[in-house]
């Protein structure tokens, strides 16, 4: 099942997105068992994401063979147990927790790989800065020592009216273009979730996030 739901996700991803660019698949892993994620990353999976910090330290060690990204909310006292073990930080959504993070990550001698994240359908039951302002956060974080500034993350409202969809992915794809047009570190636009993916690629998202798509029913 895991298994036959990778190797048919990933051959669907090999054509790339709507620009022609490699899509990475990150498997959403919260709840799932070390071993249903070594299952998935045995299949094929290079890049998993934990949404607690909890589970990201707990499933650390008990699993092989993949990228470790965080990608749900960080709260600012707990970044100290990712440093040095996430590879990318999918969802920073405020200043104080850039500011955390880089100077933790300057203590230990690394740098840390961010996105940044944007609440594009502003909504109040997610985090993230609003999309006007994804460009000026971008601009004020891209020099900050101790961070790298990969691209930006977005969870697009939970509708299937593309109405509704088509333009907030577009504004993402626009926000990303523009920062990438003059830094060669802009690399990754994660949007895209088992309800939405297609959509995303189709629009430009190179990063998208799947749980119940690979592992089945949460
Ligand atoms: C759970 C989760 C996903 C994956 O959700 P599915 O609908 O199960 O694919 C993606 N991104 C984040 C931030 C998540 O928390």
């Amino acid at each position: 099942m895991i298994e036959e739901n990778v190797k048919d996700l990933l051959k669907q991803l090999e054509a790339g997105n709507g620009r022609g660019e490699k899509i990475t698949l990150v498997a959403a892993t919260k709840t799932r068992t070390a071993e249903e994620i070594q299952r998935a990353v045995d299949a094929g999976i290079t890049d998993v994401g934990e949404n607690r910090v909890q589970e990201f330290r707990d499933k650390y060690d008990l699993f092989t063979g993949a990228n470790r990204h965080f990608i749900g909310h960080l709260q600012t006292n707990k970044v100290k147990y990712l440093i040095g073990k996430a590879h990318l930080y999918h969802s920073i959504d405020r200043d104080e927790l850039a500011r955390e993070l880089a100077e933790r990550s300057r203590r230990a001698g690394i740098i840390s790989d961010i996105l940044i994240q944007i609440n594009v359908g502003n909504e109040e039951t997610k985090g993230g800065y609003p999309l006007e302002e994804g460009y000026a956060v971008y601009s004020r974080l891209k020099d900050t020592a101790g961070l790298r500034v990969r691209g930006f993350m977005a969870m697009l409202p939970f509708t299937d009216d593309e109405r509704i969809l088509i333009p907030l992915a577009d504004g993402m794809r626009e926000l990303y273009d523009k920062a990438r047009a003059e830094d060669s570190n802009i690399s990754y636009l994660s949007m895209g979730m088992s309800g939405d993916w297609k959509l995303c690629v189709s629009r430009g998202a190179n990063m998208i996030r799947l749980g119940t798509s690979i592992f089945g029913k949460r």
